[in-house]
């Protein structure tokens, strides 16, 4: 049986801090989302697949990679036929692996309904999440959101039986752009557009989550750590390994990082079998991470450094406590470290660098002169990464480096420095004409609540 204990299982006298000792199933950690002592759930043991089995996935659709690992994790708790439902529901786009030169290859993440990476991961939750409610009692999703994790929550979740989103905004934080796409999803999305900023945003969705009078709504968060999001986010270097590797192959993947949970899916698919040579993992100039692995001391970037790759401005990243423990260190959700991991066996695994925004922007210029690729930043800090390491490390053949969002997201920087425009993907495509409003609130705790009392359903 696999089952889910705490990050902080171990922890003893830490101001703040009861330790959560009792282990949980794969249902109870996708509803709790994060364990009672502020850890973050890890499966044990983690599941092993066959090398064969990856490999016949080769020219087999996504959904394929997806229930492959799906199955493997949920096998005690979900009929491989649910599973095989829940998979293929959730991913009806492409994964393009596009050639950049000789055997090294970009990952598109990017064609799902809000085009970044998150959609994949988001939308095999809302599923489940779906399967694992109780029968015919309601989930409400609550979202605090300063822009585009909740347009993915909300698009993922558009449509799933049982469950109703209310996504909460800051509205004088969020782009023209963000705001259409969080105010017209629609369907049992609702989104809040909040006088105050994103802070007040979160804070509103946690005082709602610790009110005794809102228990009867079965209020859930759908937030980064929740390891049913981390699950999913291993299919893709199954299926890239499955398309592009020949048997014996070993990959490096380069994964751009910010809360980490895009580069645990690679981490947690090495020690599931992946043949994954070496996992890269560069960060933009929120450097604490390679810092560390030079140094050996952790310290965290406070207030986080405002770079143009903004979905990896991350001073502490959440996913953090996930590795430490992985190489058998502890951190905490403040960054205070109790135990440090073994370090020389992270080096051996992970290579990690900080890219700058000149570098970000050189590469964006490079790789299109060079090869014709289109980069946005987060993809451009990928692959410098990579870059970095084949040049300084070792050079490598089978290379694969992720592109986590569409160029298109990105008009400013892509069209300034390449002087091109990049072509939206379907799912951006008619944004501007979509229709739809925002309910408008003060920021006051009551109304808010009121709303809330008054609005949500508590059965299907
Ligand atoms: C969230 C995000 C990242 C960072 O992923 P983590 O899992 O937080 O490391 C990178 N690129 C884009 C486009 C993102 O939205």
């Amino acid at each position: 049986m696999i089952r889910y204990h705490s990050t902080n299982r171990h922890l003893e006298n830490v101001p703040g801090i009861v330790a959560f000792k009792e282990t949980v199933s794969f249902k109870e950690a996708l509803l709790q989302g994060q364990a009672p002592d502020e850890g973050l759930f890890m499966p044990d043991p983690i599941p092993m697949l066959d090398v064969k089995d990856i490999l016949a996935l080769k020219g087999k659709p996504y959904a394929d990679a997806a229930f492959l690992v799906a199955a493997a994790f949920l096998k005690d708790e979900l009929d491989p036929a649910a599973v095989r439902s829940v998979v293929d529901d959730a991913y009806n786009f492409s994964v393009p692996l596009e050639k950049v030169y000789g055997r090294k290859y970009l990952m598109r993440l990017d064609q799902g309904p809000t085009a970044s990476f998150k959609d994949f991961a988001a939308r095999m939750m809302a599923r489940l999440m779906s399967r694992f409610r109780d029968a015919g009692r309601r989930l409400n999703v609550l979202v605090a959101t300063s822009g585009d994790t909740g347009s993915a929550v909300g698009e993922a979740f558009k449509g799933v039986a049982g469950i109703d989103v209310t996504i909460l905004y800051p509205r004088a934080e969020v782009s023209g752009i963000q705001q259409k796409q969080l105010d017209t999803i629609g369907a049992n999305v609702v989104a809040l557009s909040i006088d105050g900023k994103f802070d007040d945003c979160q804070d509103l969705v946690k005082r709602a989550f610790s009110d005794p009078d809102l228990v009867q709504f079965n209020l859930t968060s759908a937030n980064s750590i929740n390891f049913g999001r981390i699950m999913p986010q291993t299919v893709y270097y199954i299926y890239a390994y499955a398309q592009l590797a020949d048997p014996g192959d070993e990959i490096v993947f380069s994964v751009p990082s910010g809360n980490f949970g895009d580069a645990l899916g690679c981490e947690y698919a090495r020690r599931m079998g992946l043949p994954v040579h070496r996992l890269v993992m560069p960060t933009n100039e929120n450097d604490e991470f390679p810092s560390f692995l030079n140094s050996g001391l952790y310290e965290k970037v406070s207030p986080s450094r405002a770079c143009l790759s903004n979905a990896m401005n991350v001073g502490h990243p959440s996913n953090l406590a996930r590795f430490f423990e992985l190489y058998g260190g502890n951190v905490d959700r403040t960054g205070c470290v109790h135990k440090y991991p073994d370090r020389q066996e992270m080096r051996k695994r992970i290579f990690s660098v900080s890219v700058s925004d000149a570098q970000t922007r050189e590469t964006i210029k490079s790789v299109y002169d060079r090869y014709g690729v289109i980069l946005e930043p987060h993809g451009a800090v990928g692959w410098k990464g990579l870059e970095a390491y084949l040049e300084g490390v070792e050079d490598w053949p089978l290379c694969c480096s992720l592109e986590t969002a569409h160029p298109a997201k990105f008009p400013e920087h892509v069209t300034n420095l390449l002087g091109i425009v990049p072509e939206p993907p379907p799912s951006m495509q008619g944004i501007e004409e979509r229709k739809g409003e925002a309910v408008k609130l003060s920021g006051d705790y009551f109304e808010f609540k009121s709303y809330l009392t008054r609005t949500l359903k508590t059965r299907d």
